[in-house]
């Protein structure tokens, strides 16, 4: 069965739209941090489908939400009042911790991030923005522009005039020597470099962990301190939410809390995890930023009341049941058992993360060359194992991802780890 409509994706679906493992893998049903495939195996999520699944697979709040909304009313249009994205809209702007802000609903990150960068560069009537190096925002025509890891670009066209600054990848690069002070204060320099030499930007946007870019982190403060200087020049900076969002770090509710001295971004975008898989993706901004469009309506359906209910079910789950200080305590466990497992391998140069959002980055044993392969194998052991995870990472995409529901149970993080210390000797 999985194999006639794998010929039938092939023969309709572009060719680019990339599907993980030799033998892809067509998902049934779900239910906490399992799913199961069409053959009925059941397999641990650690990935949530890169993050979609914030809590847990079918969510009975979640579910009743979305059943009872389209029961009632299934219907998409910024022109009528639309009580659940009120309702949404209130909680985010609540938990954004920028001041009068306002929050406008896309269907994805992409749209979100595009929406971002219409504000900012109307705001400051400039089209030239800072992105960082290695970073992904997306892959409509505006977030290809500000997309550093190239190798993720379908085009190199772009209506921008991007400027990459270094300090999102901590790991590599001419900076990787340096300690966590001296690293933020090459960055900075950089930075200022660089604004030496252009017309002012609109604006800086930047992962607090990159995502795609394989699950780095710069040290904490580093945006902070770039934020000094960017705030001197009136230069934005909107902080790309869509990985580290709501709790997922950890320690935080949002990735650039790590970076709060000189207090939030202007401009926060977010998606993925907080439709628990349905689609929502949206930008929070001061009122100021958010009202200098021009514009009456920009999406149709941005804020659907099915989506918005959804959203509204999920987020008051996470919060009731504290699943950012879940994603502290069990991925703290978790990465501890993980870097146990890969002090054994030779294959790992590193385990990296923070809360629920874990990378093992392969090397070939013995050099510090990154190792795709080895991650691929990686990748198709696992799921033989009965574990989904991710890879990502620069342009080689040596990194394995591991971003599970944020419920993720201690006991599931110690099988999840016992699997991945099978799959990582047997390489
Ligand atoms: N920003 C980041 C940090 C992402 O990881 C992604 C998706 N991987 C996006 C933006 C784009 O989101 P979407 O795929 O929903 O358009």
């Amino acid at each position: 069965m999985t194999h006639d409509l794998l010929g039938r994706h092939r023969a309709v679906l572009p060719d680019w739209l990339a599907l993980y493992y030799e033998d892809p893998l067509e998902l049934t049903h779900g239910e906490g941090r399992y799913v199961w495939d069409a053959a009925g195996r059941r397999y641990l999520d650690f990935f949530g489908g890169i993050l979609t699944t914030m809590t847990a697979h079918a969510l009975p709040e979640v579910a009743k939400a979305v059943a009872g909304q389209a029961g009632r009313l299934l219907h998409s249009s910024t022109l009528y009042l639309n009580r659940p994205m009120v309702d949404l809209a209130e909680r985010i702007a609540q938990l954004s911790g920028i001041p009068d802000a306002r929050v406008f609903f896309t269907t994805s990150g992409t749209e979100a991030n595009d929406t971002a960068l219409l504000l900012a560069t109307a705001y400051r009537r400039s089209d030239t923005v800072l992105a960082m190096r290695n970073s992904y925002h997306g892959r409509s025509f505006g977030a290809v522009g500000i997309t550093g890891n190239r190798g993720w670009s379908p085009t190199s066209l772009s209506p921008l005039r991007t400027l990459y600054v270094h300090g999102g990848v901590r790991t590599r690069g001419p900076y990787a020597h340096l300690d966590d002070r001296e690293f933020t204060a090459a960055c900075v320099a950089d930075l200022k470099d660089l604004l030496g030499h252009t017309r002012p930007p609109a604006a800086l946007i930047a992962e607090p962990v990159q995502g795609v870019g394989g699950f780095t982190s710069p040290p904490d403060g580093l945006y902070a301190a770039f934020r000094d200087v960017l705030h001197e020049r009136g230069i934005l900076w909107i902080s790309d939410e869509v990985q580290t969002g709501w709790g997922r770090t950890g320690d935080h509710f949002w990735g650039w809390q790590a970076h709060g001295r000189s207090g939030p971004p202007d401009i926060v975008t977010f998606a993925k995890g907080i439709g628990n898989g349905m689609s929502i993706g949206g930008v929070i901004a001061r009122a100021e930023i958010m009202n200098c469009l021009d514009a009456n309506s920009i999406s149709t359906f941005g804020g659907t009341q099915v989506t918005m209910a959804a959203g509204l079910a999920n987020l008051t789950h996470l919060l009731e049941h504290d699943l950012q200080g879940n994603a502290r305590r069990v991925g703290g466990l978790l990465i501890e058992r993980l870097r146990a497992v890969a002090a054994r391998s030779p294959h790992v140069r590193e385990v990296r993360g923070r809360g629920l959002m874990i990378g093992i980055e392969l090397t070939r044993p013995g050099t510090d060359e990154a190792d795709p392969r080895a991650a691929s194998a990686a990748l198709e052991e696992a799921r033989a194992a009965g574990l989904l995870i991710g890879k990502g990472g620069g342009h080689d995409t040596s990194v394995l991802r591991i971003a599970p529901p944020l419920s993720l149970t201690v006991a599931e993080a110690e099988e999840g780890a016992a699997i991945l210390d099978r799959v990582l000797s047997s390489l």
